[in-house]
């Protein structure tokens, strides 16, 4: 463990760690098999010499010859960072990045709905969120009976929630070993696999901190350390919600986040390994109008099944019915039998989308019942996203990419972020199922073009 994390933040960060993971139950060797802290029986000393993060080490085997032969990949996302702010702001180390290798000026599509549990768990599997199974951030399954939430640990940390292949997995299966400092689906067991190394999410560990932990994994020894590495960081997401995309609040979180990605490339740099820097962010932000739209004045949702805006009706009466009413509602949404939504939006094949489904047609917040009588209400955040990217280019993400792998100082025009998957997948050299994303899309970023390497002997 480094100096700089010696800080009075961290070591506060850790104490709230363990409170909070007690709290929930949630911190125990019943629960996670062959977890256990890195740290190991010299967490004490550790803290001495610097806080030890509580990184759970799953026993996935040794790197494969193959695999140690391979570049490494370290994944970075920046939740609700949206297109325009790094030129906005003078993002010098995300510009840079830019500059040596290569980026989006005008911005990566998310997938709709763009939020951030759906998108994050698209860049990691190149599927639509309809095929990946996380369709929100928080929704209903019939057949289950239950609901998602990312913030209920108990489903979040369930793998049969998740569809698809996520890229750790994928490497995992093919002996090679992979980390996570935080990324949507990492705490569940998926397609088989964990990370060999991750962590319970826990926001209040500070940004530089985590960017220590990226840099310790990659000075393992050769046979353990992880050549695919994720990175998250909360910010500039919840500024943007809570002060809007165009406060200074939320410029001073993006140039906090950019300084964070300056300190990972030099310390990337001095590894001297071959590794390739990808930041990415999960959807833009835009600033709401009006207050809440709330589906209830205009339908009659008593027997329906609610999640935020998702409507699950149980007969078909029902959802032809809740359609017909909510048809002619309002401007300020259309509503589709599912079946019919849009095909650009990729929204129609699972039922974990609800029937019918209601799509805003501009930054409003619609949701399905207003609180309980009696129960205070609360205004809209005043920052949102969600919406369809095509209509609203606030909703666009943002995508740097530089390393021994990337062509240097080249632009790329706005592409659907389903396509990173086999794109990263290349890079690490693995072979990838299919997805939703090709490979063709990002082909000319690559110094190889994206060609087939040569066969194994
Ligand atoms: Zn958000």
């Amino acid at each position: 463990m480094g100096a700089g994390m010696m800080r009075a933040g961290l070591v506060r960060a850790a104490l709230a760690i363990a409170v909070l993971c007690g709290g929930l139950g949630l911190w125990g060797p019943g629960l996670w098999g062959q977890a256990g802290v890195q740290a190991g029986p010299t967490a004490a000393a550790g803290q001495a010499a610097g806080a030890a993060l509580p990184v759970i080490h799953v026993e996935n085997g040794p790197n494969s010859e193959r695999a140690k032969a391979q570049h490494y990949v370290v994944l970075v996302s920046l939740d609700g960072f949206r297109w325009d702010y790094a030129k906005r702001d003078g993002a010098r180390h995300l510009l840079a990045l830019g500059k040596q290798g290569v980026w989006t000026p005008e911005g990566m599509l998310p997938s709709y709905p763009s939020l951030t549990f759906p998108n994050h768990y698209t860049i990691v599997t190149g599927l639509y969120p309809e095929h990946h199974g996380l369709v929100a951030n928080s929704f209903y399954d019939a057949v289950r009976g239950t609901r998602y939430g990312m913030t209920d640990a108990a489903t979040v940390t369930d793998g049969g929630w998740y569809e698809g292949t996520p890229l750790w997995s994928l490497a995992e299966s093919q002996g090679m070993r992979t980390a996570s400092f935080f990324w949507v689906a990492s705490e569940a067991k998926i397609a088989g696999y964990r990370p060999s190394f991750y962590l319970k999410y826990d926001d209040k560990i500070d940004g530089e901190a985590r960017v220590a932990q990226v840099l310790q994994w990659l000075k393992l020894p050769e046979d353990q350390r992880p050549h695919f590495i994720t990175l998250y960081f909360s910010e500039p997401d919840h500024e943007g919600h809570e002060f809007g995309p165009d406060a200074s609040e939320t410029k001073a979180a993006v140039l906090k986040v950019d300084a964070l990605v300056g300190k990972l490339k030099a310390g990337l740099d001095k590894t001297k390994l071959p590794v390739d820097l990808v930041v990415v962010s999960d959807h833009g932000m835009v600033k709401s109008e009006g207050g809440w739209v709330t589906l209830d004045a205009f339908a009659d949702l008593t027997e329906f099944e609610t999640v935020g805006s998702l409507l699950y009706g149980k007969s078909e009466e029902d959802r032809a019915r809740v359609y017909n009413q909510l048809k002619k509602a309002s401007s300020q949404f259309k509503v589709y039998r599912r079946k019919d939504v849009p095909v650009e939006l990729n929204y129609s094949e699972n039922p974990r989308e609800g029937d019918p489904v209601v799509i805003a047609t501009g930054p409003f917040a619609i949701r399905a019942h207003g609180p309980p009588p009696g129960k205070d209400d609360h205004a809209p955040t005043v920052g949102m996203h969600g919406f369809d990217p095509r209509k609203m280019p606030e909703m666009k993400a943002s995508f740097f990419a530089v390393g021994p792998d990337i062509v240097v100082g080249k632009t790329v025009q706005p592409f659907e972020n389903v396509n990173l998957y086999p794109w990263l997948a290349h890079m690490l050299g693995l072979n990838a199922p299919k997805t939703d994303g090709s490979l063709d899309v990002l082909a000319g970023t690559l110094k190889d073009g994206g060609a087939e390497a040569e066969p194994e002997k």
